[in-house]
């Protein structure tokens, strides 16, 4: 038990006082009849508070290193009889084993090479079934009962969008079943299906979602995010080996954090988390140390003016050359782009003192092509019969700084330019937000940025010794 009234599942002992504290935090409840399908697009459900009648339920969430080997499942096995063995009811969902998610989607793109197809989906969701089949296996043979269910025996109900979709509901009924009977529920996590029947997966990452989302649809006291590094640090370690783990962070920073480029939790994880209340602990798997929890912002976290540095080098950007400074030219551009499911993150538009324009903006790196060809095809009077209006550039990355305290500290973009400046890095492109400052610039240049930001603004040291900006 941590001593802040969060469920830990490496100890042992009062965890029913913690789900009581935590069902007081959430307000009584009205509506306690059991109910265990979760609409995730719906509003807020209130809370079902009987913690006093049931056990502590926690949610683990294994990714793919730390279910990468038979060895690393047994584990995976270990850690979550020891939780069962605490009295606690288990859900666990897995990843698939590290690397297979790429190795299947690479046997797809040797076909064709839309990852937005039905049956792409239909592949790469395979990584998950033999993780949940061996996962269960190794609970069975270390003398545990287990019960693996696909995304369908749970009902991950999502929309159609392939390789992205989002969950709709859930239904928790079968999990309450395996817990009935003593099981671990193994869940596989990144896939769902759609109400057709087809077979989705929840984009990179989506085993998270997954993991939080079940965690929703159970009123689970605790999602446990298990992988590879300790919690969430001031930037990614394996970059920064001086980067320091963060105790406690909001779930708007992690939001910011995970849509800049920190892949430790899937920005949508983060949402429903946010959207659900569940409580998400960020740990390794390799070990018992506390990791990082996930919790609404707190007055002291405002005191940190920049909390974590990010880099994102999965985008690629556009610029359309001479456009005609009028209203509706913008809309035009984007129109087909976003018809054909194409994000548009950044957009520069800059000043016009002739009549005509320059309008930069930046895509998902695997999409560049694609919007490059829709608007030759739909719009060529706009970028050029030759497409000779229309420059791109695959080699650019994001750095983001992000912290709640910039919403109350100027300087922080000053610094920032000044720190990249001092490196001799070209800053292509800004935007900000009221937590973040991102800004575009050579992919060559990203590990050298995020050192340089890391250090400058001084996230090597604790927070209490961190001075100015
Ligand atoms: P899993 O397979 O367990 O889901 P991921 O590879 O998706 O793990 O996410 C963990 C990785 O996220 C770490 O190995 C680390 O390299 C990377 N990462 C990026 N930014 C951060 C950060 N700020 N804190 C922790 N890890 C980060
Ligand atoms: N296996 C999927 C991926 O590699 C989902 C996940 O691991 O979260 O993206
Ligand atoms: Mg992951």
């Amino acid at each position: 038990m941590s001593g802040d009234g969060n469920v830990d599942s490496t100890t042992s002992g009062d965890g029913a006082d913690d789900g009581a504290d935590d069902g007081a935090d959430d307000g009584a409840d009205d509506d306690d009849d059991g109910e265990s399908i979760v609409d995730m697009g719906g509003p807020v459900p209130r809370r079902v508070i009987s913690v006093w009648s049931r056990p502590v339920l926690i949610v683990q969430k294994y990714g793919g290193t730390s279910v990468g080997s038979i060895e690393r499942m047994k584990n995976v096995a270990a850690r979550c009889l020891a939780t069962q063995r605490q009295g606690h009811h288990v859900a666990v969902v897995v990843s698939a084993m590290s690397g297979e998610t790429n190795r299947l989607l690479k046997l797809a793109s040797e076909i064709q090479d839309d990852p937005n197809d039905r049956e792409v989906d239909v592949i790469v969701s395979t990584g998950e079934q033999v993780s949940v089949g061996l996962v269960a296996l190794a609970i069975r043979a270390a003398g545990g009962k287990a019960r693996s269910f696909l995304g369908h025996q749970v009902k991950i109900v999502t929309d159609s969008a392939f390789s992205r979709a989002r969950i709709l509901s859930i239904d928790a009924r079968p999990l309450q079943d395996a817990f009935a009977a003593g099981e671990i529920a193994v869940i596989a996590g990144f896939q769902g299906i759609d109400e057709r029947g087809s077979i989705t997966t929840l984009g990179r990452g989506g085993s998270d979602t997954t993991g939080v989302a079940i965690a929703a649809a159970l009123q689970a006291d605790v999602c446990e995010i298990y992988t590879d590094v300790d919690g969430v640090y001031t930037t990614d370690p394996n970059i920064v080996p001086t980067a320091r783990k963060v105790d406690r962070i909001s779930y708007e920073e992690m939001l910011e954090l995970a849509s800049l480029g920190a892949k430790v939790l899937q920005i949508r994880s983060v949402e429903l988390g946010m959207k659900y209340g569940v409580k998400i602990h960020v740990r390794s798997s390799f070990s018992d140390a506390q990791g990082t929890w996930v919790v609404p912002e707190e007055v002291a976290m405002e005191k940190v003016v920049v909390s974590g540095v990010t880099v994102a080098k999965d985008e690629a950007k556009i610029t359309v050359e001479d456009l005609p400074d009028q209203p509706g030219i913008v809309a035009k551009l984007f129109g087909p782009l976003a018809d054909a499911n194409i994000s548009v993150d950044m957009i520069v538009q800059n000043q016009s003192f002739d009549g005509t324009t320059d309008l930069t903006f930046t895509v998902p790196k695997g999409d560049r092509k694609r919007a490059c060809d829709i608007l030759q095809t739909k719009v060529p009077e706009l970028v050029g019969a030759n497409t000779e209006k229309l420059v791109f550039d695959d080699e650019i990355c994001k750095v983001s700084v992000v912290g709640v305290g910039m919403r109350s500290h100027a300087g922080v973009a000053k610094t920032m330019f000044e720190l990249l400046s001092a490196e001799s890095i070209n800053i292509q492109l800004i935007s900000t937000s009221e937590i973040k400052i991102s800004c575009v610039i050579a992919r060559k240049y990203a590990e050298l940025a995020v050192r340089a930001l890391h250090e400058g603004f001084g996230l090597s040291l604790p927070p209490a010794e961190r001075t100015g900006l």
